[in-house]
């Protein structure tokens, strides 16, 4: 079978365009995704860029090799630029322009010699994917699956680049060498025809990825302190009490003490602060997902512990409370927390917070500002 170039690029070009047009598409039905957009114009702009120098008539002239080559630059760029965006990172103008900035420059010193030309365009290009592997492997916000496998297309892409670059300089009469460095040969136009919807389908799919996480969160995590919400709490709970197999558990109920009294003194947005302040002590003295925020003034832990161990658990976050409450609000006022702690084996959830609560209750009957075991 022949294949044949020109065939070859056109499907290339219709092909990315329409790779293009969709990841664009995607980010206007959620604007928040703004790395999709400029995934989606790096698309179109190498499809412009491509066609422009690969199917005029003759021998492309000085300004379509200039802008044709800016254009497929200015495409890696908006990869780059995509990839930094999508990890919430600055660098816009700067970053995706540097490139084509560069071949501009040193377009009219190279213009006469296709080898040169061939190199500082490879470079370019190979560098900013390099740069697009690195930003993805190093910067990412979260481990997302397909982020991995982008990583590793974008890699691939870059030592494909480089290659041909770094083969140009020495444009040797080795045949195959001289064929993958130099031509826009069918090989590389059916290398790029796969290779393009494979990247951009790794893009929509980090996409759904991030989208997925941020809705998870959302139902999972209370938006004012940031730790887990009731829902989430519950959840991780049974899931222990599951895992525990009728080893003692425990649970502690913390209700922060007079709290209405705080909100009528200090305003709101104090209350707001110091809640979230509990929550920081939380994360920091109880296991991961343990803990969560019941609603208001109210939050519980379950640990896979004994009663004795659970209380002096309980009475170090009741200290490290008062202290930060106390230094929060100037060191002249009094913020504390009434702790429930009850420790049943094989109990339901439910049967756990049923019993904190009722110890709550005698914390605070009993002046507040304690732990009491059921
Ligand atoms: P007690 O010691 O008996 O628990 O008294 P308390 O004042 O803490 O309890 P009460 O149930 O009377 O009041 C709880 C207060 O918590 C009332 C409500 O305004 C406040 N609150 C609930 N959620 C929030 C919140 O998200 N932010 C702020 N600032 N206040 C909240
Ligand atoms: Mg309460
Ligand atoms: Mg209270």
């Amino acid at each position: 079978m022949v294949l044949d170039p020109a065939t070859l690029t056109v499907a290339f070009i219709l092909l990315s365009c329409v790779l293009g047009t969709l990841l664009i598409f995607s980010w206007t039905l959620n604007r928040q995704l703004s790395a999709l957009a400029w995934w989606g114009t790096a698309f179109c702009l190498i499809a412009v860029g491509i066609g422009w120098a690969n199917l005029g008539k003759g021998p492309p002239g000085y300004p379509v090799l200039l802008l044709a080559n800016a254009l497929g630059i200015l495409s890696y760029g908006a990869i780059y630029v995509g990839c930094r965006v999508f990890n919430k990172r600055p660098g816009i103008l700067l970053h995706g322009g540097a490139g084509v900035a560069v071949w501009i420059g040193a377009f009219p010193f190279i213009y006469d010699s296709q080898g040169y030309r061939l190199i500082l365009a490879s470079l370019l290009t190979g560098a900013y994917a390099a740069l697009s592997a690195w930003e993805l492997a190093r910067h990412a916000a979260q481990a997302l699956a397909s982020q991995r496998v982008a990583v590793f297309l974008l890699s691939s892409l870059a030592v494909f680049n480089l290659l041909r670059g770094l083969l140009g300089i020495s444009l040797t009469s080795v045949p195959w060498i001289d064929t993958f460095a130099r031509r826009w040969s069918s090989e590389m136009a059916l290398f790029l025809v796969v290779f393009g919807p494979t990247l951009a389908f790794m893009f929509l799919s980090m996409a759904k990825e991030r989208l997925k996480l941020d809705y998870m969160r959302a139902a999972l995590v209370d938006d004012l302190t940031g730790i887990p919400n009731r829902r989430a709490f519950l959840q991780a709970a049974s899931k222990l009490l599951d895992r525990l197999n009728g080893r003692p558990a425990s649970c502690l109920l913390f209700d922060l003490d007079n709290f209405k009294a705080i909100n009528d003194r200090h305003g709101h947005a104090t209350g707001d602060r110091i809640l979230s302040i509990f929550g920081g002590i939380l994360t920091e003295k109880l296991p991961k997902g343990s803990f969560g925020r019941l609603g208001g003034e109210e939050f519980a832990a379950i640990l896979p512990m004994g009663s004795r161990d659970a209380a002096s658990v309980a009475e170090a976050i009741r200290d490290a409370f008062s202290a930060a409450g106390k230094a929060d609000l100037g060191g002249n006022e009094d913020v504390t927390v009434s702790i429930g702690c009850a420790t049943i084996p094989r109990a339901s959830t439910e049967d756990l917070l049923r019993r904190a609560d009722q110890a709550l209750y005698c914390a605070k009957e009993s002046g507040r500002n304690m732990v009491v075991a059921a």
